[in-house]
């Protein structure tokens, strides 16, 4: 990064790379639980919910991007091994071993509310002192936001 992109960033550097590799190794399982969940769902309305699995997990996918890309550019390295993964995430991985749709929908609801916590958490730390990521930041808790409120309308439906 140059000099005065990286003057600009007001707060402990080597703390908010731990954070943002803490965040990444959330979205790659993220990623990885509803990629393989939508794989495997099965019960009542299976097609549309391993439909919205499979649009989530491109969209973590697509945070993992943007999280490595802000890591890379303040001078961090990302995670590079699925062991370190495991042992950083803030809100782990949930096996899909019951493959039924209620029980999907139910981890990830419970995955979506973790991240939600985190990257709040992420941008009261950088809140004006890093705007740029506090911008990134800002976008994916956007999206994990509606990805709880799609998931808690797909399960109210089945009721
Ligand atoms: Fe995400
Ligand atoms: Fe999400
Ligand atoms: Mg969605």
């Amino acid at each position: 990064m140059g000099t005065k992109g990286k003057a600009i960033v007001g707060v402990d550097v080597k703390k908010l790379l731990e954070m943002l590799n803490k965040a990444y190794a959330d979205e790659w399982l993220a990623y990885y639980q509803y990629w393989v969940g939508s794989k495997v769902a099965c019960g009542r309305m299976r097609g549309i919910i391993a439909g919205e699995l499979a649009e989530h997990a491109a969209e973590e996918l697509k945070h993992a991007e943007m999280l490595t890309q802000r890591i890379i550019t303040l001078g961090g390295i990302p995670l590079l091994t699925p062991e370190d993964l495991i042992k950083e995430t803030n809100c782990g991985y949930d096996a899909p071993s019951d493959p039924d749709t209620v029980k999907l929908l139910k981890q990830n609801i419970k995955g979506e509310q973790c991240a939600i916590e985190t990257y709040k958490k992420l941008l009261d730390f950088v809140k004006g002192n890093d705007p740029i990521t506090y911008h990134i930041i800002l976008e994916i808790l956007e999206d994990e936001v509606e990805h709880e409120e799609d998931l808690e309308s797909l399960l109210s439906d089945m009721k």
